[in-house]
């Protein structure tokens, strides 16, 4: 079946009625392996930095960062390369450093948080990332973003930053993009004004469901309440579109769901352009997307905000795909 579906890896994503859809890998170093499907993808939608802290038995230091961004940047050339800054905390530990036992680390000090208690270490990551943006279209995201004081004071510290990398006349990408996941539910309803604070967005769908659902994304014993499909999830995300959209911001997809061709169909019936996944998961969207028709995922995207359940959802969209 793997076999069948690599034929779509080559294939160019525009649906049958002439949609260009961006799709993007999702990646955790600048590995061969990892980079593999670099000629069949529009960009890295979602460089997981944490794996370079969490492979190490001590922080990366500016300069192996550096050169780490610096490789994708330049092997992806004038397409995105979106680097996340640091989202350890939660589920994600580094051995070398302490931090405080949290009986809700998920709800604890996390990602952004954190960086912002540990600012130097926050501030080597940006230099990294900004430094390599002289290199290619780097764009910078935050993690868990949850209020629009979040992402004026992560913007007040790369302000920081590059008047640092300014008065050492060290050269960086001075057109380096700014944006957000939205993971949150709390920054997914403040869209509209979240939208004019950044360049951009992609909805980090893993974490928004289990914000959104209350549910531990880890825990089995309530996995089925981990609902991504469910009609709460959609219509968030049609906010969210609209909300960034309006201002002409971009707006992706970069969790699981923007792996799933069935997500990825009724996503793009709810605006969305570009998704970012997995390397496994490259050619069954691409298939997807260019058998797709962008009138009817629309008309999918619609009878889904009126549907009640997650299993709705579910046996509507098997029923639309049916081959
Ligand atoms: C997400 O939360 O959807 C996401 C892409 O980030 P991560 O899975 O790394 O938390
Ligand atoms: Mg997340």
């Amino acid at each position: 079946k793997m076999s069948d579906m690599k034929q779509y890896l080559a294939v160019n994503p525009v649906t049958v009625d002439g949609t260009k859809i961006d799709v993007c890998l999702n990646i955790g170093s600048a590995d061969k392996s990892e980079l593999e499907l670099e000629q069949y993808t529009d960009g890295v939608g979602l460089f997981r930095t944490e794996f370079l802290y969490m492979s190490k038995q001590k922080l990366p230091t500016e300069e192996e960062q550096f050169q780490v961004y610096k490789k994708i940047a330049e092997v992806y050339k004038e397409r995105p390369v979106v680097i996340r800054t640091l989202d350890i905390g939660g589920d994600k530990k580094l051995d070398y450093l302490e931090l405080p036992q949290e009986d809700n680390p998920f709800l604890g000090l996390r990602a952004l948080r954190l960086c912002f208690e540990m600012k130097p270490i926050f501030k080597t990551q940006l230099r990294a990332i900004l430094r390599a943006g002289y290199y290619g279209n780097i764009w910078i995201m935050f993690p868990m973003v949850g209020s629009i004081g979040d992402i004026r004071f992560a913007k007040e510290i790369i302000r920081e930053v590059r008047s640092e990398l300014e008065e050492e006349k060290v050269p960086y990408g001075r057109d380096v993009k700014v944006g957000i996941m939205v993971e949150i539910p709390s920054i997914a309803l403040m869209a509209d004004i979240a939208a004019s604070e950044v360049d951009f967005a992609s909805i980090g769908t893993n974490d928004l469901c289990q914000y959104l659902m209350a549910v531990d994304r880890l825990n089995p014993s309530v996995a089925k309440y981990y609902q991504s499909f469910h009609p709460a999830m959609f219509r968030l995300i049609k906010q969210i579109v609209e909300e960034f959209k309006k201002q002409g911001k971009p707006v992706s997809v970069c969790g699981e769901m923007g792996g799933n061709p069935q997500a990825v169909a009724l996503l793009a019936g709810l605006g969305i352009r570009k998704f970012s996944m997995n390397a496994s998961s490259v050619a069954s969207v691409k298939k997807m997307i260019s058998q797709l028709n962008i009138c009817k995922a629309q008309r999918m995207s619609r009878t889904v905000l009126e549907l009640s359940t997650a299993v709705q959802v579910e046996n509507y969209l098997n029923s639309e795909f049916l081959e």
